[in-house]
């Protein structure tokens, strides 16, 4: 099998210093106070090239602000077979709620690809923090000299109880947990399961300030006029982000007041079940495409999704079922109200009726209404905005995401 370990070079350029304007000086304070007793402890960090782009966003940015706080921390990357993926993949499904009956096969070719990994990546860290199901046998190959975390970011509320016994001998090696909310806490576990909570870069492209000439071009690069407010959602096209019930949502609104809809969905080039979705779209939303009152994006452009978030008006984030559903925060964090369904990881970042509304996902008169509600006060929408982005500030910065992991240091290195 091909199989590569590759080690990233992790450098983006920004330091913790450059963080110091966005959260303050307490917490640049508290950061280095913090660090100071884990200075030259060595850290890795492993996951999947394949995974969902927003964990190796978040490891991308976190990794730099750990070496420059002095904590020496690499990041590794399992690379493999392309069965390997397929297998892994449907182990995210099944893990999250999916029925799913695994082979023997499987489950041997699974395991073995870990072991193979394991001869090509030297472990003598002081901590390793494993990501997600892929890497997470790499424990057994290993005689283990130091803490070991699984960092899990698969919503684990109701996994496949096969496939979830089986996975949990590997979790029981660890010596502790991480998952990102109360509900995925499983019962019946020895381990110490500690929850962090996702963050974003404010610095990263996704979410820097931009200028109006950077907004501008990137609009008119992408044609997207903006002399109607626009309602936003940025998605994959997934049946659980529920684009075909924005339309729905979105077409009740537009009777009472002119606006326009954008969905952004970036498409991976081997996911045919994306292309299917979005002819469903395109169907439910064939007359205002022709007049341009929907359109419709599948390029993948951080800058692009930054820009989108800046200026709708409002941001839908219609999901049936999210993890944590970091669109939400990084709408948040442009000082833009958003109107989501009440599910996973979002009630924790919404305040309703105050940063913007909770809807049940599958209410569409309810999402119609919340938008109308943001449409026709706007000053209200400024207000609101204003307050979400404070809480994303105080919660959800990369900044508190490194705090929780030198809390999670100092506790399991003494
Ligand atoms: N995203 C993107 N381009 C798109 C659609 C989504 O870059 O066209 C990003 C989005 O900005 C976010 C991530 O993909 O950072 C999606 O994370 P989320 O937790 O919202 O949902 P997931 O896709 O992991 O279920």
């Amino acid at each position: 099998a091909f199989l590569q370990g590759i080690t990233c070079i992790c450098d983006n350029g920004r330091t913790l210093e450059d963080h110091r304007p966005i959260v303050g000086d307490d917490v640049v304070s508290e950061i280095l106070r913090k660090a100071a007793v884990l200075q030259g402890r060595r850290v890795i960090h492993v996951n999947s090239t394949y995974q969902s782009g927003g964990v190796a966003e978040m490891i991308l940015s976190l990794v730099p602000l750990m070496n420059d706080v002095g904590i020496e921390t690499e990041w590794k990357i399992l690379t493999g077979h392309g069965d390997f993926f397929t297998i892994t993949k449907n182990f995210h499904n099944a893990l999250q709620g999916q029925r799913i009956a695994f082979s023997e096969m499987e489950k041997s070719q699974y395991v073995v690809t870990n072991q193979e990994f394991s001869t090509q990546l030297a472990i003598d860290h002081d901590l390793v923090v494993i990501h997600d199901p892929q890497p997470l046998p790499l424990i057994s190959f290993y005689e283990k000299k130091q803490p070991w975390i699984w960092r899990c970011h698969v919503d684990l509320s109701k996994p496949d109880g096969d496939l979830w016994r089986f996975l949990r001998d590997y979790v029981e090696l660890y010596d502790g947990m991480i998952i990102s909310h109360e509900d995925y806490r499983r019962a019946n576990m020895a381990k110490q399961q500690r929850i962090i909570h996702p963050a974003i870069d404010p610095l990263s492209d996704k979410n820097r300030d931009l200028t109006d000439e950077e907004i501008a071009g990137l609009l008119e690069r992408y044609n997207i006029p903006i002399d109607k407010p626009l309602v936003t959602q940025i998605s994959r096209f997934d049946k659980w982000k529920d684009p075909v019930g924005v339309v729905e949502a979105f077409k009740i609104a537009r009777e009472k007041a002119d606006c326009r809809l954008v969905l952004c969905g970036s498409m991976a080039p081997d996911d045919p079940e994306g292309w299917t979705i979005y002819r469903q779209v395109e169907e439910a939303a064939k007359d205002l495409i022709e007049q341009g009152d929907v359109i419709l994006i599948t390029a993948e452009d951080h800058l692009l999704v930054n820009a989108l978030q800046r200026v709708s008006v409002v941001i839908v984030q219609k999901s049936l079922k999210e993890g944590f559903g970091l669109t939400v925060t990084e709408a948040l964090w442009k000082g833009r109200p958003v109107i989501a369904g009440r599910v996973g990881g979002i009630p924790l970042q919404i305040q309703d009726g105050e940063t913007g509304y909770l809807i049940d996902p599958t209410d569409i008169a309810a999402c119609a209404d919340r938008i109308l509600r943001v449409l026709e006060s706007p000053e209200r929408a400024v207000e609101m905005g204003r307050a979400g982005k404070e809480y994303v500030r105080k919660h959800f910065l990369i900044t508190r995401l490194l705090v929780d992991y030198l809390d999670m240091l100092t506790c399991e290195l003494g």
